[in-house]
């Protein structure tokens, strides 16, 4: 983050990116209430979901990424507004003077992220696989050009508002905190019975299919080790984990004095998704008021033979370069898999730690390069489920 951050006043172009997932969702609502027009929208497949909100927005770009057989009726309702195809959402993140909120989900986000930076634009991200996936290549354009990368995700948010007006080596530690998920407190043989509808239900976050799994295993947890590590420069020996399943304090930093700072406050994703647009500024808008006397709230050490994902995003993230684009790529075929009813819930870390251990992690050369590997590691993955299949 070696960028300042530009005025508030200074943002012209707001374009979200994963417009109907629920930080999209939350994006728009937010954008509404401090009455901050949008530019695009932009999503995966031509839903009803986003049709509504295409209609509601009328004034804004509306990009689909694969309509199927829904084109000719989104044309007719959209015309010009509608643009298509993969291409459509790198432009529109590449559009000038944009906050780029990037709330897509899975390593496709990538090829957007990078747009954005390219195009010295700011990026507010939500997306996590793009540094899971991609952090040298993400680092390397934030090398190279003027662009601004701010987090959306609430444990970075926490740390990145902890870390204004601080020096980097003043830091000791940082300690992200995590809900535990729905089977905090579970073992092994319980978690082997674990149905896909078990663990969408979050007790405290309400997301998406994708990362309610990943919360569940951890492995959600994990990927906000090496974002972490991305976004803030620290190495993975200064980046702990502690389970916090109310989930109001969003993370801690601890200073070479011993003075350890916290942002703190009820779960509530629209706030992370204001800073990031607002910064430096904070906007007043209405909140559920954080009251201390009636928080309750508890601390543990993660259990990591239950949900081995913890250590494997460790690991994966200190052989660095390649290794957590494979991370990310087998976890997201475990997870569907699962979802699926195909392989068992504790088959999830099975799959993703088989491939790893057959990846060697190097550098990525490149976008290409990246895929490339990304798409092997999925290859691989579907081969190990297909071997544990039930
Ligand atoms: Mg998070």
């Amino acid at each position: 983050m070696g960028h300042l951050p530009l005025g508030w006043s200074a943002l012209k172009h707001l374009i979200v990116l994963g417009a109907t997932g629920s930080i999209g969702r939350q994006t728009i609502e937010v954008a509404r209430r401090i009455g901050l027009p949008i530019h695009t929208i932009a999503a995966r497949s031509a839903s009803d979901v986003l049709l509504e909100l295409a209609m509601s927005l009328p004034d804004a770009r509306v990009c689909v990424v694969d309509p199927a057989d829904r084109q000719d009726e989104f044309r007719a309702v959209l015309g010009e507004r509608l643009h298509l195809g993969k291409g459509s959402i790198t432009e529109a993140a590449a559009t000038p003077d944009s906050t780029v909120v990037n709330g897509i989900v899975g390593a496709e986000g990538l090829a957007p992220t990078l747009a954005a930076l390219y195009a010295d634009n700011r990026l507010a991200l939500a997306n996590k696989e793009s540094l899971v996936a991609g952090g040298p290549l993400v680092l390397q354009a934030l090398h190279e050009r003027d662009g601004e990368l701010v987090p959306i995700d609430s444990e970075h948010s926490a740390i990145w508002q902890c870390l204004q007006g601080e020096r980097h080596g003043d830091v000791s530690r940082v300690i992200l905190t995590a809900s535990g998920g729905p089977f905090l407190g579970w073992n092994v043989d319980e978690l082997e019975a674990v149905t896909p509808a078990q663990a969408l239900d979050h007790p405290t976050w309400n997301m998406g299919p994708r990362i309610s799994v990943d919360s569940a295993t951890l492995m959600n947890k994990a990927f906000e080790v090496i974002e972490a590590h991305y976004l803030f420069g620290f190495t993975y020996d200064r980046i702990d984990v502690v389970i916090h399943p109310q989930s109001l304090v969003h993370s801690f930093v601890e200073f070479a004095d011993g003075v350890v700072k916290a942002e703190v406050g009820r779960p509530d994703m629209r706030k992370p998704i204001q800073y990031a647009i607002t910064t430096p500024s904070r906007l007043g808008t209405e909140f559920q008021p954080f009251d201390p006397v009636e928080a309750e709230w508890t601390f543990a050490y993660p259990d990591r033979e239950a949900f081995p994902s913890l250590e494997l995003g460790y690991a994966a993230g200190r052989s660095g370069g390649t290794a957590t684009a494979v991370l990310n790529a087998a976890d997201e075929v475990a997870v569907e898999s699962f979802l699926g009813g195909r392989i068992g819930f504790i088959d999830i870390p099975r799959v993703v730690e088989r491939v790893l251990d057959r990846h060697e992690a190097r550098r990525p050369l490149g976008l290409e390069d990246l895929m490339a590997v990304d798409a092997e590691a999925r290859a691989h993955a579907r081969e190990v489920c297909a071997s544990l299949e039930r």
